[in-house]
């Protein structure tokens, strides 16, 4: 893997610098003579490796690294066997390694020759081959019908095969005996801007990537002439303005399952290590291996439970409307589009909610919830270190969580602990203090924090959360108001990504259905999505895959994992969080009780059996020194006061108004220039005027009783607490 261009530091933080292994007894731990086979071999190779890479300077790779080992260097004897021919490295095999690498199974290349088809042959036999791929220049090395009956397994299954690379220097016959009679040659798309894959309609492979389109990474390809008879089905096609021509193909061999994949980058030109930088670019060079690799392992291979997606708003607190946001009528969408919206919610407004709002927010917890948006939110409240120094900023959080808890004691709303930056993610070091903090996650529009790089490991923007940073779940979220989301959808759904979006009160300027026709797209492509609150969906936020004992890995990436046996029968999860050391940890426990746990190789691991259809709470605490009753919630701030009131008067009262609106939206592209500040200024202090004057009206009218602003913080909290 190529090294991040950003390095700057080594990985000893995450790392240890020896051959570490802590064992933690406790009273509860569970059957221990069953622990055995992937664990044990883990403690015996795998300082060594992480020893090796502390010595690399990339800190950004570490833990990607460091998921790759225990995905596919584990004695985990998942296997895909990959025969080629002697010579250089093709692409294909690194597609291949990467595409193993990301299910987490090993990749067991056999190079066949005159002398070595006998060994080829066993490896394809072992129990704990999944799957084999045969690159088309090693076919004339092979024994069709041996290597067929090498795949045939007991009593009437067996394991798929995919012949890849395939050009025209495959001739029509050996093309027509491996296809089945499918594919009688192939053919050269040369110099084609604009190519798009078009995925067809194949049962167990397309999946949630069915019928659509998405981007292919180059201007040529090889593509299949098929018989006229319709034998194969057609996994993938490439599109021009013309034409759709078949690239990727599945096909009949008596009994076997045959894939057959073109060469899609005759020029070599892919771009595997490391620029793309999302999603889609990631997936796109990666697609028909991804697509043969996660259907040829199955349960094998790391996988979600679920599927999981959540709309966050930022910056409303709880009063009807909140600009152009109507909770009522954002609820009735909800009900009617099935989606749930979190609230990312500034502590500083923890005394200011609305007794009707919060009656709604206590009433239907399955479609609204909160989260935490910075603290004060004035402006980039989490930046540089020499801007705002670490110590700051830690008081911050600390403040940020006592005002949550005064908020959940005054609404009795409870609010989950992800932490959603203000403007944009702060530094790596926070990171770590949210992670010491017992923050469960941080979500925002990028997960690499402002002072670090992209890693361009290929595989890193092929999932939205990673542990690289200060070993803490860091995970990207999309805007709500994405334009042609479907390919984006299918694929983060085929990946078993979670879907995070998030938007603000003026994207309901439109109409309060704004974020429907997004969660129609969803639930259309993904119809058991879960929609749920952002606690939640960190919480399953974790990697499975069946083990040889018939029990599962568990890869979490947060500090509070909701296990889940959805079998029928009783089993061990054998949960690793990694990028957890030993100084960090202050306690493990299981449904609230203590329960030991073992540190290793960085990281944290323990085994917890769950019956049947049961369910099982683990959750780490670190240490750290946060002691809730010394912090004082209140406002402390004049500047910080005036800020959230001029940010209220923009989002409640400007939005009302046309010439609002533009002054709100000018600032936004342009920042604050002296004019801006006088025509704000100016009409703040029309409405102002405008609003006194009316309310004096009123008061004249009503002729009421006094009242100083403390009585109506005191209502206002009296009726949060639900006093009236
Ligand atoms: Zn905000």
């Amino acid at each position: 893997m190529k090294p991040p261009s950003n390095q700057t530091t080594p990985c000893a933080s995450t790392m240890p610098k020896s051959s570490r292994h802590i064992r933690f007894p406790g009273k509860t731990r569970p059957n221990p003579s069953t622990e055995l086979d992937a664990f044990a071999c883990l403690r015996e190779s795998l300082p060594k490796r992480v020893h090796r890479l502390a010595n690399r300077r990339a800190r950004t790779a570490c833990v990607f690294v460091f998921i790759i080992l225990i995905s596919s260097l584990w004695c985990y004897s998942a296997d895909v066997v990959f025969i080629r021919s002697a010579g250089t490295t093709s692409s294909e095999q690194r597609e291949l390694e990467l595409a193993t690498q990301f299910y987490g199974v090993n990749l067991n290349v056999v190079t066949a020759g005159d002398n070595t088809a006998g060994s080829a042959l066993r490896e394809v036999q072992r129990k704990g081959t999944l799957a084999v791929a045969i690159e088309a220049n090693a076919l004339a090395l092979v024994n069709r019908e041996a290597l067929l009956r090498a795949l045939h397994r007991e009593p009437h299954g067996s394991v798929p095969l995919l012949v890849l690379g395939v050009t025209s220097e495959a001739g029509p016959s050996a093309l027509s005996i491996w296809s089945g009679g499918a594919a009688v040659g192939v053919q050269h798309l040369e110099n084609q801007p604009g190519l798009r894959y078009v995925v067809g309609h194949v049962a167990g492979i397309t999946q949630q990537l069915t019928d659509l389109e998405i981007p292919f990474p180059g201007n040529d390809t090889f593509y299949f002439a098929l018989a006229g008879d319709q034998k194969a089905q057609e996994v993938l096609a490439v599109r021009n303005d013309h034409q759709d021509v078949p690239v990727f193909i599945e096909a009949e061999l008596g009994q076997q399952k045959i894939f057959l994949l073109c060469k899609t980058h005759p020029a070599g030109d892919n771009v595997l290590e490391g620029n793309a930088n999302n999603v889609q670019t990631a997936f796109a060079e990666l697609a028909p291996v991804m697509m043969f690799i996660k259907y040829g392992v199955g349960e094998r291979g790391w996988h979600a439970l679920h599927h999981y997606a959540n709309l966050t708003i930022d910056d409303p607190w709880l009063r009807e409307p909140y600009g152009d946001l109507s909770y009522q009528g954002l609820l009735k969408e909800m009900e009617k589009h099935d989606f749930h919206t979190t609230i990312a919610f500034i502590p500083w407004n923890y005394d200011r909610s609305e007794a009707q709002t919060i009656a709604l927010f206590r009433s239907h917890p399955e479609r609204f919830s909160i989260c935490i948006h910075g603290n004060d939110h004035d402006h980039k409240e989490f930046e540089s270190l020499e801007r705002k120094p670490l110590n700051t900023q830690i008081g911050d959080l600390k403040q940020s969580l006592a005002r949550m808890e005064k908020f959940q004691a005054l609404t009795g709303i409870r609010y989950d602990s992800v932490f959603v930056f203000p403007h944009s993610i702060g530094t790596e070091s926070i990171l770590e203090e949210l992670k010491t903090y017992n923050f469960l996650a941080t979500v925002n529009s990028s997960n690499v924090p402002m002072d670090r790089s992209q890693p361009s490991a290929p595989l890193f923007a092929l999932r939205p959360v990673t542990l690289s940073f200060g070993g803490f779940p860091s995970i990207s979220r999309y805007t709500a108001g994405m334009k042609d989301p479907n390919d984006f959808l299918g694929i983060n759904d085929f990946l078993d990504n979670p879907l995070f979006f998030y938007t603000h009160h003026d994207f309901f300027a439109s109409g309060i259905g704004a974020f429907d026709g997004m969660a129609d797209a969803v639930n259309r492509i993904e119809p058991d999505t879960r929609w749920r609150n952002v606690g939640d969906i960190v919480k399953h936020l974790y990697l499975m895959r069946l083990r040889d004992d018939s029990n599962y890995d568990v890869l979490a990436f947060s500090n509070s994992v909701e296990l889940e046996n959805t079998s029928e029968r009783d089993l061990d999860f054998e949960v690793t969080r990694p990028e957890l050391g030993s100084s960090t940890v202050a306690s493990v426990s299981v449904d609230g009780r203590d329960y030991p746990f073992e540190l290793r190789g960085g990281g944290l691991s323990l085994r917890v059996p769950v019956r049947a259809g049961g369910t099982r709470s683990v959750v780490i605490q670190c240490k750290n020194d946060l002691d809730l009753a010394s912090i004082n919630p209140a406002h402390d701030s004049v500047r910080v006061d005036l800020l959230r009131m001029v940010s209220d008067y923009r989002d409640i009262t400007l939005s009302k108004y046309q010439a609002g609106r533009a002054i709100t939206d000018y600032y936004y592209k342009h920042g604050v220039t002296p004019l801006l500040a006088i025509a704000f200024g100016s009409t703040l202090i029309l409405f102002g005027l405008g609003g006194a004057w009316s309310l004096w009206i009123i008061m004249k009218k009503k002729n009421p009783v006094g009242g100083s602003t403390d009585v109506l913080t005191k209502d206002r909290v009296a009726r949060a607490a639900g006093r009236g």
